[in-house]
């Protein structure tokens, strides 16, 4: 007999442990599954968010921020210090020690929500069941009123370089290198390959990046990317772009990475390879025959705009569905579903979902791009705010990059935000903010900023929309 829920979600990721906590909070009677183990050997929740994807690259990236700093910035401070050394052991502890707090805090978020945990692996059964085959070898079966899967996604694997977990390696692997590899390359200049080469660059890693596209950052701002790109390129970061690789060999410890750009095929030597080619959704083994849900052709769960499958009582949330592969965009798509089946209206607006790359500079955006707009014939004007020219910016010794606003050309609301540089991952929510409120720029430009502030810039940027910045000649 299986057991009784009122809501079964599989997967405890960012997108599965909202969906439960809100479920649970909401009255509904909750159980979620989750396959994963930690490094401890024991099992894990939290997803691979908490595990081994923001959460610990966060912690590497300010490790390695604060090295860097102590490289090239401090002495501008008139602080000196002799012989900076890196204890990469040290550094890696701090990031398990965070990782540990956090998927422990979901545990006991669960226990406090009355959420019953299973630790296996679960697969839907036609009529809404959960098999869940549990780590000590044995089997349950889950009946829920509703299903929520939220299976999350795999790192894609290159027929040609299949990782090793040592000399070839995704980003699990690119964040437990025992000491920083001399050369590094990585393949793919997306997010991950970003913020992880930089990590491995600012400790002191030869790191190269192989793109197979010809642009850089392609989804970003044109003037965004090209602003990043040449800082990246300031901080040693050797990316090349319009380069396919072929073919990956290891040789007496070392990768031989061989593929080809404008210039015909080379082969590049390099002591670590990290694939960040994309990810897949996690649907594999996630059906039994006959439950009637469909994946699609990316092997994405499908889902109409309120994340249902179709199937009475069956949703799925998080990046085994379309949309962006992004934490906060499970956690909006969590909420919402646990909102739905309770009763209450749930919704999430894909359009003001921001992104942001944790590279420094930082880089985030909101909405859409010029491009976009310029592909799509929407007239619109733009106003942006350099922060060199912004007195807190200066006085932190961080004057690269911008702010750029998007607004209607007719009826000002704002269509877009756009931001390179210092602190940007936060100052990127007043866009959203005004975006959720069918804001203008002329709404942002009249809203009192404190000064002095880095969210100076995105006032001055709304203000200069209208040519009227008080910073900059307009
Ligand atoms: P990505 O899609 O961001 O970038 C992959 C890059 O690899 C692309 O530029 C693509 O053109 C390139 N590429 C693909 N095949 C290639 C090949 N054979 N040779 C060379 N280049 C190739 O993917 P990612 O960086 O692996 O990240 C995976 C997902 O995780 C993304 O959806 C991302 O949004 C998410 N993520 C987000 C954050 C964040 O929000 N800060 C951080 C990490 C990961």
């Amino acid at each position: 007999m299986a057991e009784q829920f009122d809501v079964v979600v599989i997967g405890s990721g960012p997108a599965g442990y909202h969906a439960a906590i809100r479920a649970a909070q909401l009255g509904l009677k909750t159980a979620c599954i989750d396959a994963a183990i930690g490094k401890d050997g024991k099992p894990a929740l939290g997803g691979t968010c908490l595990r081994v994807g923001c959460i610990p690259s966060k912690a590497l990236l300010d490790s390695s921020r604060q090295f860097w700093n102590l490289q090239h910035l401090f002495g501008d401070h008139g602080i000196t210090t002799k012989d900076a050394k890196i204890d990469v052991g040290t550094m890696i502890g701090r990031k398990d020690k965070i990782v540990k707090q956090f998927t422990g805090g979901i545990a006991l978020l669960f226990k406090a929500n009355k959420i019953t945990p299973y630790y296996g692996f679960g697969q839907l059964q036609p009529g809404n069941i959960v098999k869940v085959k549990q780590h000590d070898g044995t089997e349950v079966e889950l009946k829920g009123i509703n299903v929520i899967i939220a299976a999350g996604s795999d790192s894609i694997e290159l027929p040609f370089a299949k990782f090793d977990n040592e000399y070839i390696v995704d980003n699990v692997g690119a964040l437990d290198f025992t000491s920083v590899p001399k050369r590094l390359a990585v393949i793919g200049a997306g997010v991950i390959g970003l913020e992880l080469g930089s990590v491995w660059k600012r400790l002191g890693a030869e790191v190269t990046i192989l793109e197979a596209l010809p642009d850089f950052l392609p989804a970003a701002d044109a003037e965004v990317s090209k602003t990043a790109a040449k800082e990246f390129k300031k901080q040693g970061l050797d990316i090349r772009l319009g380069a396919k690789v072929s073919k990956t060999e290891v040789k007496k410890k070392e990768v031989h990475v061989t593929y080809s750009d404008a210039e015909g095929e080379k082969t590049l030597v390099v002591d670590r390879l990290l694939v960040a080619v994309g990810r897949k959704a996690a649907s594999k083994g996630l059906l039994a025959e006959g439950t009637g849900v469909k994946l699609n052709e990316r092997g994405q769960v499908e889902v109409d705009e309120h994340c249902h499958t179709g199937v009475d009582g069956v949703w799925a949330v998080g990046d085994c569905v379309r949309g962006p592969m992004l934490a906060h965009k499970g956690f909006e798509e969590g909420i919402a579903v646990a909102e739905l089946i309770a009763g209450l209206p749930g919704h999430v607006n894909l359009d003001t979902v921001p992104w942001v790359i944790y590279t420094e500079p930082e880089i985030a955006w909101v909405g859409k791009t010029e491009q976009q707009l310029k592909a799509e014939s929407i007239p619109y004007k733009t106003g942006s705010f350099p922060f060199a020219a912004l007195g807190r910016a200066v006085a932190m010794g961080e004057p690269v990059g911008f702010v750029k606003v998007i607004a209607h050309e007719e009826t000002d609301r704002i269509l877009g935000m756009h931001l390179v540089g210092v602190g940007v991952s936060e100052l990127v929510h007043e866009g959203v903010l005004a975006m959720e409120f069918s804001g203008s720029a002329d709404d942002l430009a009249r809203i009192c900023h404190a000064h002095p502030t880095l969210s100076e810039a995105v006032h001055d940027a709304a203000m200069s929309v209208a040519k009227r910045s008080i910073h900059k000649v307009n």
